[in-house]
């Protein structure tokens, strides 16, 4: 993506390089593998996880504002390059808001932050993956998430990986401001476990699929290849794909993200309209 020249955001909070007492450290091992079965990369599913969290930090404080260490060359080349998603999805987004009358755009936060962070849905280790926390409206990631992403999940990497996470975590912030959301969790709580994932997967495609719409939108600054790291991202972090890595076998009942496939249909299918209005995952997937 070309990312140069753009001006500052005001949304972006940098806490990479700040000390911490306690990292996450003992006994947060086998529950850091847990959420990252439940979260990864993605859900708006903080406020479920922080239970599970605040087991993690109970005796384990994480102090932010510390020392600040001078971060790399790398690092500050990598903020900078976050900087410009964010102000290519405040531009875009208010715009796509204005066009379709949804009022203004109210933009979210984007923390970056290394080994474990507070938020408003609690306190989460990198292991997490990226998350959106409705309650603070914030998008929190933890770029060594992408490290990850190619080593282990075998993905092509790349900067458009990234920039599609974000945007993939910024979809549910949009989902979250126009409602969809709060009827989700509504809906969830009525139905048995089964159809609380399938409306997940819906609500997760979706967050894809605004993904796809911002990248149509932000198509002048693509760069050839851009499009094919945000798909093999998609392709990697499907439930089939994951399941099959960590359990050796696929259980579609548990599904909260969807397959490999349905991920990047609807990213592709966001890219290729372009039109928020072609994003209704949840007739596909609930019938
Ligand atoms: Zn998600």
């Amino acid at each position: 993506m070309k990312w140069q020249g753009r001006r500052k955001s005001g949304n972006l909070e940098d806490r990479r390089g700040m000390s911490g007492k306690g990292k996450l450290a003992a006994g947060g091992g086998l529950i850091a593998v847990v959420v990252v079965l439940l979260q990864l990369f993605g859900g708006d599913t903080g406020q479920t996880l922080a239970p599970i969290l605040e087991q993690v930090t109970q005796s384990q404080s994480v102090s932010e504002g510390g020392e600040q260490r001078e971060l790399t060359e790398k690092e500050k080349e990598l903020g900078a390059f976050m900087n410009a998603v964010i102000v290519d999805t405040e531009d875009i987004w208010s715009e796509i808001f204005r066009e379709n009358n949804l009022g203004a755009y109210k933009e979210p936060t984007v923390v970056l932050f290394t080994d474990a962070v507070r938020s408003g849905c609690g306190t989460a280790s990198a292991a997490s993956g990226p998350f959106y926390c409705p309650a603070d409206q914030k998008v929190y990631m933890d770029l060594s998430f992408f490290d990850q992403l190619r080593t282990r999940f075998g993905a092509k990497g790349g900067d458009f990986a990234i920039a599609y996470v974000t945007a993939h975590e910024i979809g549910h912030h949009i989902q979250t401001i126009l409602g969809t959301s709060q009827k989700v969790r509504q809906l969830q709580q009525q139905t048995n476990q089964a159809g609380a994932n399938k409306l997940s997967v819906a609500q997760e495609l979706q967050a894809d699929f605004y993904a796809g719409v911002w990248a149509h939108h932000n198509r002048d600054y693509l760069e050839e290849g851009d499009i094919d790291e945000a798909l093999s991202a998609a392709n990697a972090v499907g439930d089939d794909a994951i399941q099959r890595r960590t359990q050796g076998s696929v259980q579609p009942d548990s599904f909260t993200h969807g397959t490999s496939e349905q991920r990047k249909y609807w990213f592709m299918k966001g890219y290729k309209t372009g039109d928020i209005k072609q994003g209704d995952t949840f007739s596909e997937i609930m019938n």
